[in-house]
């Protein structure tokens, strides 16, 4: 691949996010099955597209529906996973949007490889925190019950691990807080971090 030279483009990601008047980021959603990525990504989106802010939302079992349908839950595909996820969401915030991504990605070094795809700042890794027993009792789409009979492997928090983010930037309970709560938290924190105005 050495002979792949980078092209440049005369339209540059500040010329587009410049054009969009906002400064684009990846909102990244980790945490078990059921901890609230997906409805809380979805409202979060709802409010970033009310104060006028242009965005996109990647959203785990899409893009396995797609992008990623090739891919299943073994370790290496999940860090294939990630990997494209990072990939594309790197393409979206190069756009000039500011992209939330909602998948589990269980897994700290796959985590970190998508940071490491961002400058400093750019990156907002959010950590759904709820307690296994709490997902469980939620189970939107009934997978635990079907992993627990064993219909499903390497289910993430039953016989596939989950390794909590050390350094989040945000870290929100969604036992403790609920949806409203925690989309004005994520708000806030933009705001407060000069992301949004
Ligand atoms: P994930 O995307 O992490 O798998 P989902 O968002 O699909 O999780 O499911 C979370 C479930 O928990 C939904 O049915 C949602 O209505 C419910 N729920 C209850 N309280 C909260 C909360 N505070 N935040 C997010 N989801 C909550």
């Amino acid at each position: 691949m050495t002979d792949i030279v980078w092209q440049n483009l005369a339209v540059t990601k500040q010329m587009r996010a410049e054009l969009n008047e906002q400064k684009p980021c990846l909102i990244w959603f980790t945490g078990l099955s059921g901890s609230g990525k997906s409805t809380i990504a979805n409202g979060l989106e709802c409010a970033l597209h009310k104060r006028g802010q242009r965005t996109y939302l990647l959203d785990g079992d899409n893009v396995r529906h797609g992008l990623n349908k090739d891919l299943g839950f073994s370790n290496k595909d999940r860090e294939e996973n990630i990997r494209r996820i990072g990939e594309a969401s790197r393409l979206f915030v190069d756009a000039g949007l500011i992209v939330l991504s909602a998948f589990i990605s269980p897994f700290r070094s796959d985590r970190q490889i998508a940071r490491d795809l961002f400058p400093q700042g750019e990156f907002v890794e959010i950590h759904m925190s709820a307690p296994l027993n709490i997902c469980e009792g939620r189970d939107p789409k009934g997978l635990y019950k079907r992993a627990r009979k064993g219909e499903i492997k390497h289910f993430t928090g039953i016989d596939s691990p989950y390794e909590a983010p050390q350094a989040p930037e945000l870290t929100l309970n969604t036992e403790e807080k609920s949806v409203a709560e925690c989309v004005a938290d994520i708000i806030e924190y933009l705001i407060s971090h000069d992301r949004i105005k």
